[in-house]
């Protein structure tokens, strides 16, 4: 069982979170609440200058813990494959450029593809950017989807085949990022985190909670405490595989994404203390 979380020193919360805030705002904000890192998604940036927005996100005492997101390498077709690396390239580049030590990829799936070839067209498409990334000093991170996206978002869908990716392509450019909201169903979890922890894999930790009834696949994640995942055990099994980084919240919501921010950012510190 994992210890209590008595501060919120581990704490990060993602740009999406936060979605009608912009980043300079959603920065402020999270730095006067007292959260530590924060986790940029990609159209958090857009028409910034990314290493100056780095600059913005460091002087006000945040971590930046990961660019969300990269991915999407699988295609029917040779060119929207290489379209797909090319884009991860510049990923990577704008990981550099803000000084997140990681890109989280969401490795994309085709409709009437097998995952089978899926999966091995993923896996070129990582080893493809792994100079790349290796030169730059980013982590691409697999982060294995629940299996109701494995249509179109991700042919990785178990922390298993996650595993197996990570050892096939055995670079220290490559990890897995653990989502609890994608895993916590999966009956092999406590022995495939200590498989990833075992291989130094496991670079990085999302929370939210899944709720019931849920009422769209997307949006519709619930907050820490609201939902059935067993958050406390799950992090448990990942820090005494070794994990200390960030806790990161990650939550999709309509429904939250309407309501005041500064209340649901409240909430995310009580969730998270609480029920984390
Ligand atoms: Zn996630």
């Amino acid at each position: 069982m994992a210890k209590e979380l008595a501060d919120l020193s581990r704490l990060c919360v993602h740009t999406i979170t936060t979605k009608p805030w912009p980043i300079e705002k959603a920065a402020k904000e999270f730095s006067a609440a007292g959260i530590a890192g924060i986790t940029v998604w990609r159209d958090a940036l857009s028409g910034r200058d990314i290493a100056a927005t780095g600059r913005m996100l460091r002087d006000l005492n945040l971590e930046v813990v990961s660019l969300c997101r990269g991915g999407f390498f699988p295609s029917l077709d040779k060119k929207s494959r290489q379209s797909a690396i090319d884009d991860n390239l510049k990923a990577i580049d704008e990981a550099a450029a803000l000084g997140a030590p990681m890109v989280v990829l969401v490795c994309g799936a085709v409709p009437g593809q097998s995952l089978i070839k899926s999966r091995e067209q993923i896996q070129e498409g990582i080893v493809a950017c792994i100079g790349h990334a290796a030169a730059a000093g980013v982590k691409l991170t697999i982060e294995p989807l629940h299996p109701m996206y494995a249509d179109d978002r991700s042919a990785v869908n178990t922390l298993k085949q996650a595993n197996d990716m990570a050892e096939a392509i055995n670079s220290p450019s490559v990890g897995i990022a653990l989502d609890v909201y994608h895993l916590w169903w999966d009956p092999d979890l406590a022995s495939e985190i200590k498989r990833s922890g075992r291989n130094g894999n496991i670079s990085a930790f999302h929370i939210c909670d899944w709720k019931t009834p849920t009422t769209d696949l997307l949006n519709d994640r619930g907050l820490m405490g609201e939902g059935c995942i067993n958050i406390k055990e799950i992090r448990g099994w990942v820090e005494e595989d070794g994990f200390t980084g960030f806790n990161e919240v990650e939550i999709f919501s309509n429904s939250y994404w309407q309501q005041d921010q500064h209340l649901f950012l409240e909430k995310i510190k009580e969730g998270y203390l609480q029920n984390s």
